[in-house]
């Protein structure tokens, strides 16, 4: 897409704009993979304004803690945190050396660059069930997390556009 063709279909957009009202929200986060299959918008049957949804290569939660507690300790959201993995994941691709490796290469030479890139966990998905678990798990046992949420954890099919729930728990918090 370029910039034209950004801006010609915000317009058309913008036209027929209908703001969402902030009653639609019905108190839950999502947290999926950036993968361009997932729209969990459609997948889930949920509208525009419905959900806080949370993106990130794999749909980590510990990379998506930041955002979660930004949700629950200042918007105020105490619902459901949903993870979603799904089969066919880049994650399952591609390691935490690999990943680093990779970007060592990119910039040869640069010692500080390899430092930070070392310190980085990508969060590679071995068993997406298990991966699934470990990330309830961690959210369950965050003490960074409000006691008393409802975590639930999920795999979704990029095959045949199924979810299946894997995990439930509630957080013990702080
Ligand atoms: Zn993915």
């Amino acid at each position: 897409m370029s910039t034209e063709e950004f801006l010609q279909a915000n317009e058309q957009y913008a036209a027929n704009f209908n703001k969402p009202d902030r009653s639609l929200f019905k108190n839950m986060i999502i947290v999926t993979c950036m993968d361009p299959r997932l729209n969990p918008y459609e997948q889930l049957g949920l509208k525009f304004g419905e959900a806080i949804h949370i993106r990130n290569a794999g749909g980590s939660a510990k990379e998506a803690l930041r955002s979660i507690m930004v949700a629950q300790h200042f918007i105020g959201v105490n619902g459901t945190i949903s993870i979603f993995h799904h089969k066919d994941c880049g994650m399952s691709r591609v390691t935490t050396s690999q990943m680093r490796d990779l970007v060592k290469k990119a910039t040869p030479g640069r010692d500080d660059v390899a430092a930070e890139v070392d310190t980085i966990d990508f969060h590679h998905i071995v068993h997406i069930e298990g991966s699934v678990k470990a990330d309830v798990k961690f959210l369950t046992e965050s003490p960074l997390v409000l006691k008393g949420t409802k975590i639930t954890g999920w795999v979704y099919d990029v095959d045949t556009g199924k979810i299946s729930k894997v995990d439930e728990a509630i957080a013990v918090g702080a």
